[in-house]
Protein backbone atom coordinates (compact mmCIF):
# COMPACT_ATOMS: atom_id res chain seq x y z
CA UNK A 1 0.00 0.00 0.00
CA UNK A 2 1.41 3.45 -0.93
CA UNK A 3 0.43 6.11 1.56
CA UNK A 4 -0.44 9.64 1.15
CA UNK A 5 1.76 12.46 2.35
CA UNK A 6 -0.76 14.11 4.92
CA UNK A 7 -0.16 17.98 4.44
CA UNK A 8 0.80 18.54 7.55
CA UNK A 9 4.00 18.20 9.04
CA UNK A 10 4.71 17.23 12.98
CA UNK A 11 7.88 17.77 15.11
CA UNK A 12 6.71 15.19 16.67
CA UNK A 13 4.08 12.31 16.33
CA UNK A 14 2.93 10.44 19.58
CA UNK A 15 1.40 6.89 19.30
CA UNK A 16 -1.12 5.93 21.78
CA UNK A 17 -2.88 8.27 24.00
CA UNK A 18 -2.42 6.55 27.41
CA UNK A 19 -0.50 8.42 30.56
CA UNK A 20 2.72 7.81 28.83
CA UNK A 21 1.89 9.18 25.34
CA UNK A 22 -0.09 12.66 27.01
CA UNK A 23 3.07 13.43 28.60
CA UNK A 24 5.40 12.73 25.47
CA UNK A 25 2.90 14.76 23.92
CA UNK A 26 3.06 17.60 26.29
CA UNK A 27 6.57 17.88 27.24
CA UNK A 28 7.50 17.87 23.26
CA UNK A 29 4.80 21.09 23.31
CA UNK A 30 6.44 22.83 25.65
CA UNK A 31 9.97 22.45 24.39
CA UNK A 32 8.95 23.91 21.32
CA UNK A 33 7.47 20.96 19.26
CA UNK A 34 4.71 20.78 16.71
CA UNK A 35 2.54 17.69 18.16
CA UNK A 36 -0.11 15.38 16.68
CA UNK A 37 -1.06 12.68 18.94
CA UNK A 38 -2.41 9.76 17.28
CA UNK A 39 -5.03 7.17 19.24
CA UNK A 40 -6.40 3.68 17.83
CA UNK A 41 -9.06 3.81 19.87
CA UNK A 42 -12.61 6.23 19.29
CA UNK A 43 -11.54 6.94 23.42
CA UNK A 44 -8.34 8.17 25.02
CA UNK A 45 -6.91 7.02 28.18
CA UNK A 46 -5.77 3.14 27.39
CA UNK A 47 -5.14 1.02 30.63
CA UNK A 48 -3.88 4.14 32.19
CA UNK A 49 -7.43 5.78 33.34
CA UNK A 50 -8.32 2.37 34.92
CA UNK A 51 -5.33 2.18 37.42
CA UNK A 52 -5.23 2.48 40.65
CA UNK A 53 -3.33 5.66 40.50
CA UNK A 54 0.01 5.97 42.73
CA UNK A 55 3.02 7.12 40.81
CA UNK A 56 6.26 5.77 43.01
CA UNK A 57 8.19 8.60 44.45
CA UNK A 58 11.64 8.55 45.95
CA UNK A 59 13.41 10.13 48.91
CA UNK A 60 17.29 8.81 47.59
CA UNK A 61 18.08 7.96 44.02
CA UNK A 62 20.81 5.99 45.52
CA UNK A 63 18.54 3.81 47.31
CA UNK A 64 16.14 3.93 44.47
CA UNK A 65 18.53 2.86 42.48
CA UNK A 66 20.12 0.36 44.10
CA UNK A 67 15.98 -1.36 44.59
CA UNK A 68 15.63 -1.01 41.06
CA UNK A 69 18.98 -2.94 39.69
CA UNK A 70 18.33 -5.36 42.92
CA UNK A 71 14.43 -5.47 41.14
CA UNK A 72 15.65 -6.23 37.28
CA UNK A 73 18.12 -8.49 38.17
CA UNK A 74 20.66 -7.57 35.36
CA UNK A 75 17.99 -7.61 32.46
CA UNK A 76 17.85 -3.28 31.92
CA UNK A 77 21.34 -1.50 31.96
CA UNK A 78 22.10 0.95 35.26
CA UNK A 79 21.99 4.01 32.72
CA UNK A 80 18.08 3.50 32.37
CA UNK A 81 17.88 2.36 35.88
CA UNK A 82 19.53 5.65 37.14
CA UNK A 83 17.57 8.07 35.35
CA UNK A 84 14.44 6.08 36.30
CA UNK A 85 15.77 6.53 40.13
CA UNK A 86 16.40 10.27 39.66
CA UNK A 87 13.14 10.46 37.94
CA UNK A 88 11.12 9.18 40.97
CA UNK A 89 12.70 11.95 43.37
CA UNK A 90 11.46 14.65 41.02
CA UNK A 91 8.20 13.13 40.39
CA UNK A 92 6.73 14.50 43.72
CA UNK A 93 7.17 17.94 42.56
CA UNK A 94 6.44 17.09 39.10
CA UNK A 95 2.81 15.56 39.64
CA UNK A 96 1.93 18.41 42.19
CA UNK A 97 3.17 20.98 39.34
CA UNK A 98 0.92 19.46 36.92
CA UNK A 99 -2.10 19.06 38.91
CA UNK A 100 -1.97 22.22 40.58
CA UNK A 101 -1.79 23.83 36.91
CA UNK A 102 -5.33 22.53 36.41
CA UNK A 103 -6.40 23.38 39.69
CA UNK A 104 -6.11 19.58 41.03
CA UNK A 105 -4.58 18.06 44.11
CA UNK A 106 -2.02 15.78 44.80
CA UNK A 107 -0.71 13.83 48.12
CA UNK A 108 2.19 11.23 48.70
CA UNK A 109 2.57 8.87 51.05
CA UNK A 110 5.27 6.60 52.13
CA UNK A 111 5.10 3.34 51.60
CA UNK A 112 8.19 0.82 50.83
CA UNK A 113 8.98 -0.87 48.14
CA UNK A 114 7.27 -4.47 47.89
CA UNK A 115 10.24 -6.49 48.57
CA UNK A 116 12.69 -6.33 51.38
CA UNK A 117 15.37 -5.54 48.80
CA UNK A 118 18.40 -2.69 49.19
CA UNK A 119 16.99 0.75 49.16
CA UNK A 120 13.11 -0.26 49.81
CA UNK A 121 12.77 2.24 52.43
CA UNK A 122 13.07 5.03 50.34
CA UNK A 123 10.02 4.67 48.15
CA UNK A 124 6.18 6.35 48.74
CA UNK A 125 3.75 7.40 46.31
CA UNK A 126 2.24 10.67 44.78
CA UNK A 127 -1.38 10.41 43.56
CA UNK A 128 -3.80 13.25 42.11
CA UNK A 129 -6.71 12.88 44.84
CA UNK A 130 -8.83 15.45 43.90
CA UNK A 131 -9.73 17.06 40.54
CA UNK A 132 -12.58 19.79 41.48
CA UNK A 133 -15.76 19.57 39.27
CA UNK A 134 -14.35 16.20 38.02
CA UNK A 135 -17.03 13.15 37.60
CA UNK A 136 -15.86 10.38 35.62
CA UNK A 137 -19.12 9.01 35.21
CA UNK A 138 -19.70 11.86 33.32
CA UNK A 139 -16.52 12.48 31.61
CA UNK A 140 -15.27 8.64 30.88
CA UNK A 141 -18.27 7.24 30.96
CA UNK A 142 -16.44 4.27 29.14
CA UNK A 143 -14.22 3.50 32.25
CA UNK A 144 -14.98 1.41 35.14
CA UNK A 145 -12.05 1.14 38.01
CA UNK A 146 -12.54 -0.66 41.54
CA UNK A 147 -10.96 0.30 44.76
CA UNK A 148 -8.13 2.75 44.67
CA UNK A 149 -9.40 5.12 41.36
CA UNK A 150 -7.16 8.05 41.25
CA UNK A 151 -5.98 6.80 37.72
CA UNK A 152 -8.98 8.43 36.28
CA UNK A 153 -8.06 11.64 38.46
CA UNK A 154 -4.32 11.24 36.72
CA UNK A 155 -5.44 11.23 33.63
CA UNK A 156 -7.88 13.58 33.35
CA UNK A 157 -4.78 16.50 35.29
CA UNK A 158 -2.92 15.33 31.93
CA UNK A 159 -5.81 15.29 29.10
CA UNK A 160 -6.59 19.04 30.46
CA UNK A 161 -3.12 19.64 30.18
CA UNK A 162 -3.06 18.36 26.51
CA UNK A 163 -6.51 20.14 25.92
CA UNK A 164 -5.27 23.60 27.03
CA UNK A 165 -2.06 23.44 24.74
CA UNK A 166 -4.34 22.66 21.78
CA UNK A 167 -1.94 19.78 21.13
CA UNK A 168 -4.09 17.81 18.00
CA UNK A 169 -5.40 14.42 18.95
CA UNK A 170 -6.92 12.51 16.84
CA UNK A 171 -8.64 9.63 18.18
CA UNK A 172 -10.14 6.74 15.71
CA UNK A 173 -6.61 6.54 14.25
CA UNK A 174 -4.80 3.37 14.68
CA UNK A 175 -0.95 3.36 13.07
CA UNK A 176 -0.14 0.99 11.06
CA UNK A 177 3.72 1.29 10.77
CA UNK A 178 6.37 3.44 9.87
CA UNK A 179 6.87 5.34 7.26
CA UNK A 180 10.34 5.41 6.22
CA UNK A 181 12.03 6.95 2.54
CA UNK A 182 15.56 6.27 1.83
CA UNK A 183 16.04 4.16 4.42
CA UNK A 184 14.87 6.56 7.56
CA UNK A 185 12.19 7.22 9.40
CA UNK A 186 10.58 10.11 8.40
CA UNK A 187 7.10 9.37 10.17
CA UNK A 188 4.13 7.27 10.38
CA UNK A 189 1.27 5.13 8.52
CA UNK A 190 -2.11 5.60 9.76
CA UNK A 191 -5.04 4.68 7.71
CA UNK A 192 -3.43 5.24 3.99
CA UNK A 193 -2.11 8.54 5.46
CA UNK A 194 1.74 9.13 5.67
CA UNK A 195 1.87 11.21 8.89
CA UNK A 196 5.50 13.44 8.68
CA UNK A 197 7.39 13.76 12.00
CA UNK A 198 10.61 16.16 11.46
CA UNK A 199 11.99 15.23 14.93
CA UNK A 200 10.98 12.27 16.33
CA UNK A 201 8.04 10.00 16.98
CA UNK A 202 7.09 8.47 20.55
CA UNK A 203 5.90 5.00 20.24
CA UNK A 204 3.98 5.10 23.70
CA UNK A 205 0.98 2.35 22.45
CA UNK A 206 1.08 0.19 25.50
CA UNK A 207 2.09 -3.21 25.74
CA UNK A 208 0.47 -6.86 24.22
CA UNK A 209 -2.00 -7.57 26.92
CA UNK A 210 -5.18 -8.11 24.01
CA UNK A 211 -2.65 -9.97 21.65
CA UNK A 212 -3.36 -13.42 22.14
CA UNK A 213 -0.39 -13.78 19.22
CA UNK A 214 2.40 -12.72 20.85
CA UNK A 215 1.29 -13.97 24.22
CA UNK A 216 1.52 -17.99 22.33
CA UNK A 217 4.59 -16.67 20.99
CA UNK A 218 6.64 -15.39 24.30
CA UNK A 219 4.54 -16.74 27.21
CA UNK A 220 4.74 -20.14 28.36
CA UNK A 221 0.74 -20.41 29.12
CA UNK A 222 -1.93 -20.15 27.05
CA UNK A 223 -3.35 -16.48 25.98
CA UNK A 224 -4.56 -14.88 29.31
CA UNK A 225 -7.34 -12.57 28.95
CA UNK A 226 -5.99 -8.41 29.69
CA UNK A 227 -8.49 -6.64 32.41
CA UNK A 228 -8.66 -3.42 30.69
CA UNK A 229 -8.96 -2.52 27.13
CA UNK A 230 -8.31 -4.64 23.63
CA UNK A 231 -6.49 -1.89 22.50
CA UNK A 232 -2.73 -2.63 23.41
CA UNK A 233 -2.22 -5.59 20.78
CA UNK A 234 1.73 -4.69 20.53
CA UNK A 235 1.31 -3.02 17.57
CA UNK A 236 4.44 -1.00 18.87
CA UNK A 237 6.71 -4.05 18.48
CA UNK A 238 5.39 -4.54 15.51
CA UNK A 239 6.17 -1.58 14.01
CA UNK A 240 9.63 -0.92 15.79
CA UNK A 241 11.08 -4.43 14.05
CA UNK A 242 10.99 -3.19 10.83
CA UNK A 243 13.63 -1.09 12.12
CA UNK A 244 15.70 -2.93 13.45
CA UNK A 245 14.82 -3.02 16.88
CA UNK A 246 15.49 -5.54 19.42
CA UNK A 247 13.95 -7.14 22.40
CA UNK A 248 13.74 -7.52 26.03
CA UNK A 249 12.12 -9.46 28.66
CA UNK A 250 8.82 -9.79 27.22
CA UNK A 251 7.97 -13.14 29.18
CA UNK A 252 7.33 -10.30 32.16
CA UNK A 253 3.57 -9.48 32.90
CA UNK A 254 1.75 -8.38 35.77
CA UNK A 255 -1.17 -10.43 36.98
CA UNK A 256 -2.99 -12.34 39.31
CA UNK A 257 -5.14 -14.82 38.88
CA UNK A 258 -9.32 -13.70 38.32
CA UNK A 259 -12.50 -14.64 36.50
CA UNK A 260 -14.06 -14.94 33.36
CA UNK A 261 -17.98 -14.03 32.80
CA UNK A 262 -20.26 -16.31 31.66
CA UNK A 263 -21.85 -13.58 29.82
CA UNK A 264 -20.03 -13.87 26.26
CA UNK A 265 -19.75 -10.12 25.93
CA UNK A 266 -17.99 -9.00 28.76
CA UNK A 267 -14.80 -10.87 27.08
CA UNK A 268 -11.94 -9.20 29.29
CA UNK A 269 -10.24 -10.87 32.33
CA UNK A 270 -12.00 -9.94 35.78
CA UNK A 271 -9.03 -9.49 38.81
CA UNK A 272 -9.83 -11.42 41.98
CA UNK A 273 -10.64 -8.69 44.66
CA UNK A 274 -7.29 -6.90 45.88
CA UNK A 275 -5.69 -7.75 49.30
CA UNK A 276 -3.21 -5.21 51.10
CA UNK A 277 0.10 -5.62 50.13
CA UNK A 278 3.08 -7.26 52.38
CA UNK A 279 6.80 -7.61 52.94
CA UNK A 280 7.55 -10.88 53.39
CA UNK A 281 10.30 -11.17 55.77
CA UNK A 282 9.71 -7.95 58.18
CA UNK A 283 8.06 -7.35 60.71
CA UNK A 284 4.59 -5.52 61.38
CA UNK A 285 3.38 -6.54 58.50
CA UNK A 286 -0.54 -6.27 58.25
CA UNK A 287 -2.68 -8.35 55.78
CA UNK A 288 -6.36 -8.41 55.06
CA UNK A 289 -8.62 -11.59 55.69
CA UNK A 290 -8.44 -14.15 52.78
CA UNK A 291 -12.09 -15.72 53.01
CA UNK A 292 -10.93 -18.12 49.54
CA UNK A 293 -8.51 -21.13 48.45
CA UNK A 294 -7.38 -21.77 45.08
CA UNK A 295 -7.46 -25.49 43.76
CA UNK A 296 -6.45 -27.27 40.61
CA UNK A 297 -8.14 -29.91 38.75
CA UNK A 298 -6.94 -32.89 40.72
CA UNK A 299 -8.60 -30.81 43.39
CA UNK A 300 -5.40 -30.22 45.26
CA UNK A 301 -3.99 -26.53 46.79
CA UNK A 302 -0.91 -25.57 45.15
CA UNK A 303 -0.17 -22.23 46.02
CA UNK A 304 0.36 -19.82 48.29
CA UNK A 305 -2.93 -17.63 47.42
CA UNK A 306 -1.81 -14.49 48.99
CA UNK A 307 1.62 -13.79 48.14
CA UNK A 308 3.18 -10.05 49.35
CA UNK A 309 2.04 -8.60 46.14
CA UNK A 310 -0.36 -11.03 44.90
CA UNK A 311 -1.57 -8.47 41.93
CA UNK A 312 1.88 -8.78 40.30
CA UNK A 313 3.03 -12.61 41.08
CA UNK A 314 0.35 -14.49 41.98
CA UNK A 315 -0.53 -15.48 38.25
CA UNK A 316 3.16 -17.36 38.17
CA UNK A 317 1.77 -20.86 40.46
CA UNK A 318 -0.17 -21.26 37.44
CA UNK A 319 1.75 -21.72 34.86
CA UNK A 320 2.50 -25.43 35.74
CA UNK A 321 2.53 -27.76 32.03
CA UNK A 322 2.41 -31.34 32.72
CA UNK A 323 3.87 -33.55 29.87
CA UNK A 324 2.81 -36.51 30.82
CA UNK A 325 -1.01 -35.59 30.38
CA UNK A 326 0.26 -32.78 27.79
CA UNK A 327 -2.24 -29.93 29.83
CA UNK A 328 -1.96 -27.23 32.26
CA UNK A 329 -3.47 -28.47 35.25
CA UNK A 330 -3.65 -25.52 37.41
CA UNK A 331 -5.65 -23.67 34.29
CA UNK A 332 -8.26 -23.18 34.93
CA UNK A 333 -8.26 -23.57 38.73
CA UNK A 334 -11.22 -23.66 40.98
CA UNK A 335 -11.59 -20.89 43.66
CA UNK A 336 -13.62 -21.95 46.83
CA UNK A 337 -15.23 -19.61 49.29
CA UNK A 338 -18.13 -20.32 52.12
CA UNK A 339 -20.92 -18.87 53.27
CA UNK A 340 -19.16 -16.77 55.85
CA UNK A 341 -16.48 -15.47 53.68
CA UNK A 342 -18.93 -14.64 50.73
CA UNK A 343 -20.39 -12.42 53.46
CA UNK A 344 -17.48 -10.67 53.80
CA UNK A 345 -16.90 -8.59 51.06
CA UNK A 346 -17.38 -9.31 47.70
CA UNK A 347 -14.60 -11.05 44.79
CA UNK A 348 -14.73 -9.18 41.68
CA UNK A 349 -12.65 -6.47 40.85
CA UNK A 350 -13.99 -5.42 37.15
CA UNK A 351 -12.49 -2.82 35.73
CA UNK A 352 -12.83 -1.65 31.29
CA UNK A 353 -11.92 1.48 29.66
CA UNK A 354 -14.39 0.48 26.94
CA UNK A 355 -17.82 1.42 25.61
CA UNK A 356 -19.60 -1.50 24.67
CA UNK A 357 -18.54 -3.16 27.96
CA UNK A 358 -19.60 0.14 29.34
CA UNK A 359 -22.88 0.15 27.77
CA UNK A 360 -23.93 -3.47 29.07
CA UNK A 361 -22.22 -3.76 32.52
CA UNK A 362 -21.89 -0.37 33.80
CA UNK A 363 -24.81 -0.86 36.15
CA UNK A 364 -23.73 -3.89 37.52
CA UNK A 365 -22.80 -3.83 40.80
CA UNK A 366 -19.91 -5.73 42.26
CA UNK A 367 -22.85 -8.29 44.19
CA UNK A 368 -23.88 -8.63 40.38
CA UNK A 369 -20.84 -9.49 39.03
CA UNK A 370 -20.70 -12.17 41.96
CA UNK A 371 -23.16 -13.36 41.99
CA UNK A 372 -23.03 -14.04 37.94
CA UNK A 373 -19.15 -15.88 38.40
CA UNK A 374 -19.95 -17.87 41.43
CA UNK A 375 -21.91 -20.96 42.04
CA UNK A 376 -22.84 -21.82 45.29
CA UNK A 377 -24.27 -25.02 46.59
CA UNK A 378 -25.33 -26.33 49.46
CA UNK A 379 -22.14 -29.20 50.56
CA UNK A 380 -18.54 -30.09 48.76
CA UNK A 381 -19.86 -32.60 47.20
CA UNK A 382 -22.24 -30.40 45.43
CA UNK A 383 -19.58 -28.24 44.24
CA UNK A 384 -16.92 -31.16 43.36
CA UNK A 385 -19.61 -32.54 41.07
CA UNK A 386 -20.66 -28.90 39.51
CA UNK A 387 -17.06 -28.60 38.74
CA UNK A 388 -16.05 -32.51 38.09
CA UNK A 389 -13.43 -32.72 40.76
CA UNK A 390 -13.00 -35.76 42.60
CA UNK A 391 -15.58 -35.37 45.99
CA UNK A 392 -13.12 -37.14 47.80
CA UNK A 393 -10.06 -35.20 47.04
CA UNK A 394 -11.63 -31.59 47.56
CA UNK A 395 -13.74 -32.85 50.96
CA UNK A 396 -9.81 -33.44 52.43
CA UNK A 397 -8.25 -30.37 50.72
CA UNK A 398 -10.37 -28.62 52.57
CA UNK A 399 -10.27 -30.48 55.60
CA UNK A 400 -6.78 -30.42 55.69
CA UNK A 401 -6.82 -26.24 55.37
CA UNK A 402 -9.22 -25.82 58.37
CA UNK A 403 -7.32 -28.09 60.18
CA UNK A 404 -4.14 -25.61 58.73
CA UNK A 405 -6.56 -22.51 59.65
CA UNK A 406 -7.00 -23.88 63.12
CA UNK A 407 -2.93 -23.96 63.94
CA UNK A 408 -2.69 -21.14 62.46
CA UNK A 409 -0.04 -21.88 60.02
CA UNK A 410 -0.09 -23.01 56.39
CA UNK A 411 3.36 -25.35 56.84
CA UNK A 412 2.89 -26.25 52.91
CA UNK A 413 2.63 -23.12 50.90
CA UNK A 414 3.06 -20.26 53.56
CA UNK A 415 -0.57 -18.68 53.61
CA UNK A 416 0.28 -15.16 55.92
CA UNK A 417 -1.39 -16.96 59.25
CA UNK A 418 -3.31 -13.36 60.01
CA UNK A 419 -5.31 -14.17 56.52
CA UNK A 420 -6.40 -18.01 57.40
CA UNK A 421 -10.07 -18.06 57.21
CA UNK A 422 -11.73 -21.99 57.55
CA UNK A 423 -14.21 -23.01 54.77
CA UNK A 424 -16.51 -24.48 56.88
CA UNK A 425 -20.24 -22.76 56.70
CA UNK A 426 -22.25 -23.71 54.09
CA UNK A 427 -23.61 -23.25 51.56
CA UNK A 428 -20.47 -22.53 49.33
CA UNK A 429 -19.58 -21.29 46.59
CA UNK A 430 -17.03 -21.83 43.99
CA UNK A 431 -15.74 -20.40 40.52
CA UNK A 432 -13.26 -21.12 37.90
CA UNK A 433 -9.96 -19.03 37.71
CA UNK A 434 -7.57 -18.19 35.21
CA UNK A 435 -4.34 -16.05 34.91
CA UNK A 436 -5.18 -13.03 33.40
CA UNK A 437 -3.05 -9.71 32.70
CA UNK A 438 -3.03 -6.42 34.04
CA UNK A 439 -0.20 -5.19 32.02
CA UNK A 440 3.16 -6.37 29.96
CA UNK A 441 6.31 -5.01 31.48
CA UNK A 442 8.38 -6.21 28.26
CA UNK A 443 8.82 -4.74 24.91
CA UNK A 444 11.64 -2.58 23.30
CA UNK A 445 14.41 -2.08 24.67
CA UNK A 446 15.59 1.95 25.05
CA UNK A 447 18.41 4.05 26.37
CA UNK A 448 18.76 6.41 29.05
CA UNK A 449 17.02 8.78 26.80
CA UNK A 450 13.69 6.30 26.07
CA UNK A 451 15.52 5.80 22.03
CA UNK A 452 14.90 2.79 21.04
CA UNK A 453 17.71 0.28 20.36
CA UNK A 454 18.70 -1.99 17.71
CA UNK A 455 19.15 -5.22 17.74
CA UNK A 456 22.67 -4.19 18.54
CA UNK A 457 21.81 -1.98 21.05
CA UNK A 458 22.08 1.09 19.45
CA UNK A 459 19.73 4.43 19.15
CA UNK A 460 17.69 3.96 16.25
CA UNK A 461 17.40 7.41 14.61
CA UNK A 462 14.13 9.82 15.86
CA UNK A 463 12.36 6.44 17.63
CA UNK A 464 11.49 6.67 21.23
CA UNK A 465 9.50 5.13 23.70
CA UNK A 466 7.65 5.28 26.55
CA UNK A 467 5.79 3.77 29.33
CA UNK A 468 4.72 0.14 29.23
CA UNK A 469 5.75 -0.74 25.75
CA UNK A 470 8.92 0.13 26.75
CA UNK A 471 8.88 -1.07 29.96
CA UNK A 472 12.62 -1.81 31.98
CA UNK A 473 10.78 -4.01 35.13
CA UNK A 474 12.97 -7.08 33.53
CA UNK A 475 12.72 -9.60 37.03
CA UNK A 476 10.16 -8.98 39.45
CA UNK A 477 7.73 -5.29 39.54
CA UNK A 478 6.71 -3.17 42.05
CA UNK A 479 4.06 -1.66 42.60
CA UNK A 480 3.39 2.30 41.09
CA UNK A 481 6.48 2.09 39.17
CA UNK A 482 4.38 1.69 35.95
CA UNK A 483 3.19 5.14 36.53
CA UNK A 484 6.54 6.67 37.49
CA UNK A 485 8.01 5.09 34.28
CA UNK A 486 5.09 6.33 32.06
CA UNK A 487 5.41 9.85 33.96
CA UNK A 488 9.73 9.75 33.67
CA UNK A 489 10.18 8.28 30.35
CA UNK A 490 7.18 10.00 29.12
CA UNK A 491 8.89 13.27 30.01
CA UNK A 492 12.60 12.38 28.93
CA UNK A 493 11.45 10.75 25.31
CA UNK A 494 9.16 14.18 24.66
CA UNK A 495 12.17 16.33 25.26
CA UNK A 496 14.59 14.39 23.42
CA UNK A 497 12.60 14.07 20.44
CA UNK A 498 11.33 17.63 20.26
CA UNK A 499 15.22 19.05 20.49
CA UNK A 500 16.29 16.85 17.99
CA UNK A 501 17.51 18.76 14.48
CA UNK A 502 14.70 18.51 11.71
CA UNK A 503 15.00 16.48 8.75
CA UNK A 504 14.07 17.73 5.70
CA UNK A 505 10.23 18.14 5.64
C1 LIG B 1 -6.49 -2.37 36.52
C2 LIG B 1 -5.08 -1.84 36.48
C3 LIG B 1 -4.61 -1.09 37.55
C4 LIG B 1 -3.30 -0.58 37.51
N1 LIG B 1 -2.88 0.21 38.54
C5 LIG B 1 -1.65 0.79 38.48
C6 LIG B 1 -1.22 1.72 39.47
O1 LIG B 1 -1.97 2.07 40.39
N2 LIG B 1 0.03 2.24 39.36
C7 LIG B 1 0.86 1.91 38.33
O2 LIG B 1 2.00 2.38 38.29
N3 LIG B 1 0.47 1.07 37.35
C8 LIG B 1 -0.76 0.52 37.40
N4 LIG B 1 -1.17 -0.32 36.39
C9 LIG B 1 -0.31 -0.45 35.20
C10 LIG B 1 -0.38 0.88 34.41
O3 LIG B 1 -1.72 1.30 34.33
C11 LIG B 1 0.19 0.75 33.01
O4 LIG B 1 1.43 0.12 32.99
C12 LIG B 1 0.36 2.13 32.37
O5 LIG B 1 -0.75 2.94 32.63
C13 LIG B 1 0.57 1.99 30.88
O6 LIG B 1 0.51 3.28 30.31
P1 LIG B 1 0.84 3.49 28.79
O7 LIG B 1 0.60 4.93 28.52
O8 LIG B 1 2.16 2.91 28.48
O9 LIG B 1 -0.24 2.58 28.04
P2 LIG B 1 -1.80 2.80 27.88
O10 LIG B 1 -2.36 3.65 28.95
O11 LIG B 1 -2.43 1.48 27.72
O12 LIG B 1 -1.91 3.62 26.53
C14 LIG B 1 -1.56 3.04 25.30
C15 LIG B 1 -2.52 3.59 24.25
O13 LIG B 1 -2.01 3.27 22.96
C16 LIG B 1 -3.11 2.98 22.11
N5 LIG B 1 -2.63 2.23 20.95
C17 LIG B 1 -2.30 0.92 20.86
N6 LIG B 1 -1.90 0.62 19.62
C18 LIG B 1 -1.98 1.77 18.89
C19 LIG B 1 -1.74 2.10 17.53
N7 LIG B 1 -1.34 1.18 16.63
N8 LIG B 1 -1.94 3.37 17.11
C20 LIG B 1 -2.36 4.33 17.99
N9 LIG B 1 -2.62 4.07 19.28
C21 LIG B 1 -2.43 2.80 19.74
C22 LIG B 1 -4.03 2.18 23.02
O14 LIG B 1 -5.35 2.16 22.51
C23 LIG B 1 -3.90 2.97 24.34
O15 LIG B 1 -4.88 3.98 24.43
C24 LIG B 1 -2.46 -0.85 36.40
C25 LIG B 1 -2.95 -1.62 35.33
C26 LIG B 1 -4.25 -2.10 35.36
C27 LIG B 1 -4.77 -2.89 34.20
Amino acid sequence: MKAKLNGDAFDVVVVGFGLAGAVAAIEAHDAGAKVLLLEKEPFPGGISICAGGGARIAGDADKAFAYLKESCKGTTPDAVLRVLAEGAVELTDYVKGLAAAVGATAKTQNVRGNYALPGYETWGYVEVCNVPGFDPAVEYPHTRAEGEVNGRKMFKVVHEHIKRRGIPVRLGSPVDRLWFENGEIRGVRCGGEAISARRGIVLACGGFEASDELQRQFWPTPPMRPVATFGNTGDGIQMAQEAGAGLWHLWHLHGVYGFHHPDAAFKLGIRIRRMRNWIAGTPSNRQDMMSWIIVDQRAKRYMNEYEPYMQDTNHRPMALYDPMTRTYPRIPSLLIVDAKGRELYTLCEPSYNDPDIAARFGKHSLRDFDDAVLTTRPSLDGIAEEFGLDAGALASTVSEWNIACAAGSDREFGRPPASMMPIVEPPFSAARVWPVVSNTQGGLPHDEHQRVLNSYGEPIPRLYVAGELGSVFGHLYFSGANYSECLVGGKIAGIHAANLKPSRA
